[in-house]
């Protein structure tokens, strides 16, 4: 069926590639890259050629409309270099004409790394706000703490390894020192998911700025810290005393 096909890719195990992804991409007319190279690698994978077109926060405004007339009669694919498109990425203009088009917009929904980083981290998942980069800068990014201070519900950031520290700080002095997670280099092989209050985050990543792609977490503010193997233990420990 011709239109606009969402196509969610793997943000590091190309195992994560859905089958219907797959199915999308390998019979898409053209597909809207951000980067040729990386889903060229994504299609070897998959064994197929489909025609690319580059569409990024660069060209979009002038490849848009030419995007969007193909969608009456062919099938034209999204992705972004890792994860959702939309999420991060550019894509949400393009859904927007297409839906004011009358084009069909269709879904194939995967990995996304701020969901991932939900399910690692231990901390409350029944209110989040996706916050996305926060500004580099000091004082905008200071500014933009502000500004979500006040809201009741975990807080999902995407940072970079360089700038962690600074923003971790950033948070504790405008938020408070919250219980927050850094998820790193999610579905691949050096995944980990340090947790801890905002402060000591901050400090154990001051000298040594981690390397790969970082997810931050940050608890409500009344949030209790996920219980650590040692609550477990004791607590195992504290049961087996009590048994007769
Ligand atoms: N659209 C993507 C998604 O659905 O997650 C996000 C794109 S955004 C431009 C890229 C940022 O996502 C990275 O800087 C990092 O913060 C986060 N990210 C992507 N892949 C990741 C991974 N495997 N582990 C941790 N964070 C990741």
């Amino acid at each position: 069926v011709p239109g606009l096909y969402i196509v969610a890719t793997p943000i590091g195990n190309l195992g994560d590639l859905s089958a219907r992804a797959a199915h999308v991409l390998s019979h898409a007319d053209v597909i809207a890259v951000e980067d040729s190279r990386v889903t060229a690698g994504l299609l070897r994978h998959i064994g197929t050629k489909r025609p690319m077109t580059p569409y990024h926060d660069h060209n979009a405004d002038a490849v848009r409309p030419g995007l969007i007339a193909r969608m009456g009669s062919e099938v034209v694919a999204l992705v972004s270099d890792a994860g959702t498109p939309l999420i991060s990425d550019p894509g949400y203009k393009l859904v927007r004409d297409a839906r004011a088009a009358g084009h069909a917009v269709v879904t194939v929904p995967g990995p996304c790394a701020a969901v991932a980083a939900l399910t690692l981290a231990g901390l409350p998942t029944d209110r989040f706000l996706f916050v996305g980069f926060l500004p580099s800068k000091q004082h905008a990014r200071a500014e933009a703490i502000a500004e979500i201070a006040g809201i009741r519900a975990t807080l999902v950031l995407y940072e970079s390894g360089p700038r962690l520290s600074a923003c971790l700080s950033a948070l504790a002095e405008g938020l408070g020192d919250r219980e927050a997670g850094v998820a790193r280099e999610i579905t691949k092989k050096f995944e980990e998911c340090v947790t801890g209050r905002l402060s000591v985050l901050a400090t154990r990543y001051a000298d040594t700025p981690p390397k790969g792609e970082i997810v931050v977490i940050v608890g409500p503010p009344d949030a209790p810290p996920p219980a650590s193997a040692d609550d477990g233990d004791a607590a195992l420990t504290e049961a087996l005393a009590r048994l007769p």
